[in-house]
């Protein structure tokens, strides 16, 4: 038997290629690519308006999904929602996150299963790097929570560096905010990124609408340097300058996020280093308090120390958000995605049903 190709691998013209190889006329491939990403069609036979010997083919020839879905667990409170989705063929997988709040619905999305810029305090950069996905796995995620209500955000802040698989993250981005599918808003999108200033410039230059998030962490090479080992080879310096470009080309805020951390990065040396270096640029800065993971010690900051930090920084003017902590009863909390290798999680998920 030969295995069938995933129909998420297809761009939009590969498809109208198939199609009209089919003989077809070209209005069918609109309709296939509508029905797969906007009414988010997982068999041949959700598609009524097709001919039978038209779904026949989609059958034969494509699956609706690329991967399998491992293991879905739900906070106890039931406003977050964790999937392991694997490769048929391997032990790795990745996963992914779904937030529900007042007035939104997140989705927190992986690019990478693993990591390779091995951040001491995150999880996934604990693990190393596994393998790259596709625009098709990645946008996968999403289509695999449609069925649970609409969404109103999508941040690339799950497993993985989205700009150290460029290319795929932002096929992803193009295909998710394509009209003719699902026409997800661009500006509804965040990317996160731990500080690659070549990406940076070259995401600058494509003028996406995507917000950006920078990992800052610290404000001296010597902090950041042992906390991202990427900020050795693109220190704080050239990272300010990738940001004002950005922020002057594209006339967009820039986020930068900070995980607290208690002794290390939550003192007002630390806050004063940093509003130093943010200087006049338009951003926001995101702090949380950091989520235990297994192969780092440091422990998340007491609250008063977290209140310190942010009331230092809004005292010199710079906007801050100190965000509250989800899903850590089922380890989807930033930095704790970490299915390992072998794909089973620290603590058992229900198996999904
Ligand atoms: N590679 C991207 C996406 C990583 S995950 C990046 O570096 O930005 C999204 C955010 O979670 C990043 O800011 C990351 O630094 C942060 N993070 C990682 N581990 C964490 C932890 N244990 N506690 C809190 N935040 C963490």
């Amino acid at each position: 038997m030969t295995t069938r190709a995933s129909l998420l691998e297809l761009s939009r013209p590969q498809l109208e290629a198939v199609v009209a190889d089919w003989g077809e006329p070209a209005y069918r491939s609109a309709q296939i690519w509508k029905g797969v990403y906007h009414r988010h069609a997982t068999r041949a036979e959700d598609f009524t308006s097709l001919p039978q010997a038209l779904r026949r083919r989609l059958d034969e020839s494509f699956v609706f999904r690329g991967l399998e879905v491992r293991a879905e667990a739900r906070s106890r409170d039931g406003h977050t929602t964790k999937v392991l989705l694997g490769w048929p063929s391997e032990d790795r997988a990745v996963e992914a996150v779904r937030m529900e709040y007042a007035r939104r619905t997140t989705l927190c999305i992986s690019t990478q299963a693993g990591c390779a810029m091995a951040c001491s305090f995150c999880a996934t950069g604990q693990m190393g790097f596994g393998r790259n996905l596709s625009a098709g796995e990645i946008v996968e995620q999403v289509l695999h929570f449609a069925p649970q209500g609409p969404v109103t955000n999508i941040v690339f802040m799950g497993m993985g560096e989205p700009f150290h698989n460029y290319e795929a993250t932002m096929e992803a981005i193009d295909r998710l905010n394509d009209p003719q599918g699902m026409g997800f808003g661009a500006r509804r999108m965040t990317i996160s990124t731990v500080g690659l200033v070549p990406q940076i410039e070259r995401f600058t230059q494509e003028r996406r609408q995507v917000n950006l998030a920078v990992s800052l962490h610290a404000a001296t090479d010597e902090l950041r340097d042992q906390l991202l080992p990427v900020n050795r080879k693109y220190p704080l310096a050239a990272l300010l300058e990738a940001c004002r470009g950005y922020v002057a080309f594209t006339g967009r805020r820039i986020s930068f996020e900070w995980a607290l951390i208690h002794g290390v990065n939550d003192g007002l040396d630390q806050a004063g280093a940093l509003a130093a270096w943010i200087g006049d640029l338009t951003c926001h800065v995101n702090l949380i308090p950091l989520n235990p993971t297994g192969g780092y010690m440091g422990a998340a900051s007491p609250r008063e120390r977290a209140a310190a930090f942010r009331a230092s920084l809004q005292a010199r003017g710079i906007p801050c958000t100190l965000r509250v902590r989800r899903g850590l009863d089922i380890e989807a909390g930033c930095g704790q995605l970490a299915t390992r290798a072998a794909g089973s999680p620290r603590r058992p998920l229900h198996r999904a049903g």
